[in-house]
């Protein structure tokens, strides 16, 4: 039989949404948008016909299925099996009438000069839309004869293992699904980006345009942090922008036609994208294709010469009906600012000064206070809990104010430098959590404030799902409520040592005054508190971690060692190890807690370095006769020797491992997390600390050992991005981000689906 070009290629201007089955959604939604008159770069599709009619009629269609039937969960079968669908597609040649009608189609839409995108359209019927099915090709720029090949390693996408393992976990084999490829021409955008029709998370009529120099690949993958565009759907006024550092972008290679990153120039760099009549321009289409899908969209477009073309447009499916629509940053007048700092834990209060300068003045914080002191510590804990907001003198957004105020709904803003010197007991003040800044005024909370604050943001019945799984932080138990109102997967991270330090004791002064007996019950409470709230969700549990400067201030305090950087001290698991008579305390704890039945709870080693230490801490659980068979255990990835010797750790037989970004952002770049002097160099996104993380994602899948996130990075919508996109398994965030968070990897996911099946 033999095939017109009809049959081999669709134009996009002939297709509509109703064409899925043949060119894929992705061919289906381009078609549509054309069809629409909305501005697509010209481009036709290779039709999902043309893929099966090539399986078949080169007779390799059973060889081919037979190499993908394999175990799942067997990674080196599914290695095999991804590269010898691969051998069998891309050494079969394609059938001289189908080469030539794709070919022809591409001399049709420029001349045969054109560099055009080659993306992978699966035809989704068969796949859940709530999974993903991992990523399939897109080539940029491809230029002549090679088309053809693009076009045959688009078929290929199908059978990767990350494509396997999904289909095979949804139920589906690879003779089900067929896939189609979009043709399209290249738009080389000078800028480009994403553009929300309505707010991606309320829903409030407002666009939000994400814009970055060059490819728009930069912003889609989150490798850039592009600039920020808030504007008023009815009057198109401007209500917000924020013009980002924009480090680097994509273009393509004028010599080589390939897509490279490239630093941007010193003047660019912290230049605005968008000029006004573009934001207008933008603002018009978003709101064409809003009314053509009669719904909230998602749009990808491109800007080059001045003008706008729209890549891709698909329904907004985040927005959550209960979400809290309240504009959190206040108008600030910038001569009322008495304090500047980070902000740290979001929200707007107001309340009079309470200076804390010493412990024992902590009974002077009364229910609404903001509480001014140079840093927090544990014991504080209960006062913080009083207090309206929170504002420290040292600290950044990972230290102890900044955590526990997040968790405990209490806004925040740390590192103000001197706010106990420029601020007066008794002294009215509003502080601002989003903005970080502290301002005279003795404005009273709104009822509506006050409730927010009192209690986690309303939660929509209906949660993301999503496949990556998105847990909570817990540091303080008393959070544990608040923290599984979230709807998150589990908690990913449940710091011991506060349940410890809370005590005002250190371990050793608190067992020499109260026995062991308390000192493990001690930690028994303090965990089930959190594995009741949560279970049969997952509960990780860390092991004691933390730094000697923290213990002195607490009683007994004086017989720790005096470290001249504790940082890099005695710390984590060194001191585990070290001290294993107190260790054995906390495994005890971890027995009686499996005795009870809280088979959700799991273990987890901080700072370990290397194999050895991991080796050491699993033969202390061994000999407390846990069964790590039946338990999931695991390490935290915090020191660059960590993740270099990752390879090692998984051998030693660790469940998940898990990034501790704050100590791995720290020890990565040699910057102080609690330094104010180098606060502006703590760069979670660094490529030398994303290039770790890559690298220990990467070699965890081959050990099939889950990985994690539980650093502050991972409540930053962009850290979400990368590691979505890298395969990470779970990603934990502070309480108030994991909505926020829920909903990026759920957009992150669907970016990956559709790229597989559009
Ligand atoms: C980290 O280092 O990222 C982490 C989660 O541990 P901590 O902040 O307690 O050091
Ligand atoms: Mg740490």
């Amino acid at each position: 039989m033999t095939q017109g070009a009809e049959d081999v290629i669709r134009w996009l201007d002939t297709l509509g949404s109703d064409d899925i089955g043949a060119v894929g959604g992705k061919g289906a939604s381009l078609g549509e948008m054309t069809s629409a008159g909305l501005p697509v770069p010209p481009g036709f599709t290779v039709t999902a016909d043309s893929y099966r009619r090539f399986i078949e009629e080169t007779e390799i269609a059973d060889e081919l299925f037979e190499a993908v039937d394999v175990d799942p969960d067997d990674s080196a079968e599914l290695a095999r099996a991804e590269s010898e669908a691969e051998r069998l597609i891309l050494d079969t040649e394609m059938p001289a009438e189908m080469r030539e009608s794709i070919l022809d189609a591409y001399a049709d839409l420029d001349d045969g000069e054109a560099f055009v995108a080659v993306r992978s359209s699966a035809t989704a019927e068969d796949l859940p839309d709530f999974s993903f099915a991992g990523q399939q090709e897109t080539f940029l720029n491809v230029q002549g004869e090679t088309l053809v090949e693009r076009v045959k390693e688009c078929w290929a996408s199908l059978f990767t293992q990350r494509a396997i393992h999904y289909r095979n976990e949804q139920g589906f084999d690879g003779e089900s699904v067929d896939i189609a490829v979009v043709v399209q021409r290249m738009v080389d955008a000078e800028k480009s980006g994403v553009l929300f029709t309505s707010h991606p998370s309320t829903g409030e009529p407002k666009l939000i345009i994400e814009a970055a120099w060059g490819l728009g690949e930069a912003v889609v993958s989150g490798s850039v942090s592009p600039d920020n565009y808030v504007i008023e759907r009815e009057t198109g006024e401007l209500l917000d922008h924020t013009v980002a550092d924009k480090k680097h972008l994509m273009e393509k290679d004028p010599e080589t036609g390939e897509t490279i990153e490239r630093a941007v120039s010193e003047e660019k760099r912290t230049a605005p994208v968008l000029e006004s009549d573009e934001i207008d321009r933008l603002v018009e289409l978003g709101t064409r294709a809003e009314r053509h899908y009669d719904g909230p969209q998602d749009v990808e477009w491109a800007l080059v010469d001045g003008e706008v073309f729209m890549l891709q447009s698909r329904p907004i499916t985040t927005i959550d009906d209960d979400a809290d629509v309240r504009d959190t940053a206040s108008q600030t007048d910038e001569n009322d600012v008495l304090a500047r700092g980070h902000g740290a834990s979001p929200g707007v209060v107001a309340g009079p000064v309470r200076i804390i300068r010493k412990l024992d003045q902590l009974d002077k914080v009364s229910e609404g206070d903001v509480i001014v002191t140079e840093e927090t510590t544990p014991d504080m804990v209960p006062a913080m809990k009083r207090a309206a907001g929170i504002v420290t003198d040292e600290g950044g957004m990972t230290s102890h104010a900044a955590i526990v105020s997040r968790e405990l709904g209490v806004p925040a803003v740390v590192g103000t430098s001197d706010a106990t010197e420029r601020l007066s007991d008794d002294q009215p003040v509003t502080i601002d959590g989003d903005k970080g800044t502290v301002t005279a005024g003795d404005v009273e909370p709104t009822e509506a404030e006050r409730e927010e604050h009192a209690d986690v943001r309303p939660q929509n019945p209906v949660k993301p799902m999503t496949a990556t799984e998105v847990k909570v932080n817990v540091s303080i138990p008393e959070a544990a409520h608040r923290a599984a109102q979230t709807g998150a997967d589990g908690v990913g991270l449940l710091r011991m040592e506060h349940m410890i330090l809370s005590t005002n004791k250190t371990p050793e002064r608190y067992i020499a005054d109260h026995g062991e007996e308390a000192y493990i019950e001690e930690i028994v409470e303090g965990v089930r508190g959190v594995a009741d709230e949560f279970y049969p969700r997952p509960v990780r549990v860390r092991t004691l971690d933390a730094p000697t400067d923290e213990f002195r201030q607490l009683e007994g305090g004086d017989d720790e060692p005096h470290e001249h950087n504790p940082m890099l001290g005695y710390r984590g698991i060194r001191r585990s190890l070290d001290r294993p008579e107190t260790f054995a305390h906390e495994i005890e704890a971890f027995s009686r807690l499996f005795e009870m039945g809280y088979d959700n709870v799991e273990i987890m080693f901080p700072l370990v370095n290397d194999g050895e230490d991991v080796r050491r801490a699993r033969e202390l659980l061994e000999a407390s006769g846990i069964d790590l068979d039946k338990r999931s255990w695991g390490v935290m990835v915090e020191t660059p020797a960590a993740a270099l010797t990752i390879e090692a750790m998984c051998e030693v037989g660790i469940d998940f491992a898990s990034f501790g970004t704050n100590d791995l952002t720290q020890y990565t770049l040699a910057v102080d997390r609690n330094n104010e002097n180098v606060a502006g160099r703590f760069d979670e996104l660094h490529p030398a600390v994303l290039s770790l993380i890559g690298d220990v994602i990467e070699t965890c899948r081959t050990h099939d050992v889950a990985t994690s996130i539980c650093g502050q990075a991972g409540s930053k919508p962009e850290m979400a991005r990368f590691l979505v996109n890298e395969g990470v398994s779970s990603i934990s965030a502070n309480i108030d981000a994991v909505r926020d968070v829920q909903h990026e990897v759920k957009r992150v996911e669907q970016k990956l689906l559709l790229d597989t099946v559009r």
